[in-house]
């Protein structure tokens, strides 16, 4: 037994140190990455129910590699959270997200407000605000279009620190929204602190709406916590009309989600945005 055990333990620490050499690799590869700005962006449209057209986009990233095509975030972010690549890879996504959506309105197509979703790291090290006003500056967009999304996990880290960077970005003219809302911890009173514009309805919570009864209670109050506070309200991961009925009932009257149009490359995102202004 003692033999087996010796074998497993050697076993063990074989795979471990294969996986610590694969995690180095992979690091290195988002090191060349970030060189070589092998990202794209993807935008989700985001429509009022009211008007029926798109007023905003979540800007999503994606890595294009070499061989192994587009990468889901959930395969690099966490790497790239945990060995601070994050703070690079944001800021290409800041300016990247900022330029083209200059470069829409210059085109004439109706200004709309950019969503870029910021990490713990991004927003805790680097000189956060110095960075967005930056990406506002070198893209001429006027800071209003841009929209930043903070988790509750993100700013429950350390509130006053978070409440205190949040007050920079709000007096640069940026808009901040809460992202996943409902998923994290923040104390409502906490929540009236926070100067944000908006909350967004985690996707976990709208899935099995409107079978599930536990759901429809916590979106509803959601959807009123956020009147109350005079905050503007979003929905995710919509995809069904009978997701979308609720949701306008409850009165929730912005939605993104696969409903509507899953994350689209920038052409095909601006062909979906000039057809449904056209009209
Ligand atoms: P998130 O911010 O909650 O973004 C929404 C995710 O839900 C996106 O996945 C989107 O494609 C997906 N989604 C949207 N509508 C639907 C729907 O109707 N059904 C379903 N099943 N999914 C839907 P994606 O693009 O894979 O991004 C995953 C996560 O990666 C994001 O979650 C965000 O946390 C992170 N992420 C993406 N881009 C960035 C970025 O530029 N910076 C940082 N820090 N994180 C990012
Ligand atoms: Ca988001
Ligand atoms: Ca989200
Ligand atoms: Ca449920």
């Amino acid at each position: 037994a003692k033999e087996i055990g010796r074998n497993n333990l050697q076993l063990f620490n074989v795979e471990m140190a294969a996986k610590a050499h694969e995690k180095l690799l992979h690091q290195e590869e988002l090191r060349d990455a970030i060189a070589r700005q092998e990202f794209v962006l993807h935008y989700q449209p985001q429509v009022n129910l009211h008007t029926g057209r798109v007023f905003a986009a979540e800007a999503l990233v994606r890595w294009q590699h070499p061989e192994r095509g587009l990468v889901t975030p959930a395969d690099f972010i966490p790497l790239a959270e945990e060995t601070g690549l994050i703070v690079a890879i944001g800021d290409w996504v800041l300016n990247a997200a900022c330029r083209q959506n200059k470069a829409w309105q210059d085109a004439g197509l109706p200004p709309i407000i950019v969503s870029v979703n910021v990490s713990a790291r991004q927003f805790s090290e680097g000189d956060c605000v110095s960075r967005v006003a930056a990406a506002l500056r070198d893209s001429g967009l006027e800071a209003c279009y841009l929209e930043l999304e903070l988790t509750e996990s993100l700013i429950m880290q350390d509130v006053p620190a978070a409440i205190a960077t949040m007050h920079e970005l709000e007096a640069l003219g940026v808009q901040l929204a809460i992202d996943d809302f409902g998923t994290g911890y923040s104390s409502l009173s906490a929540l009236k602190s926070f100067p944000v514009s908006r909350l967004k309805i985690d996707r976990s919570f709208v899935q099995d709406l409107p079978g599930d009864e536990d759901d429809r209670a916590i979106t509803g109050a959601i959807i009123s916590l956020a009147q109350k506070l005079n905050l503007r309200v979003i929905a995710e991961g919509v995809e069904t009309q009978a997701q979308v009925d609720f949701l306008r009932a409850a009165g929730c009257t912005e939605i993104q989600g696969y409903f509507f149009s899953k994350p689209l490359p920038t052409t095909d995102f601006e062909r979906v945005f000039s057809v449904c202004h056209a009209s």
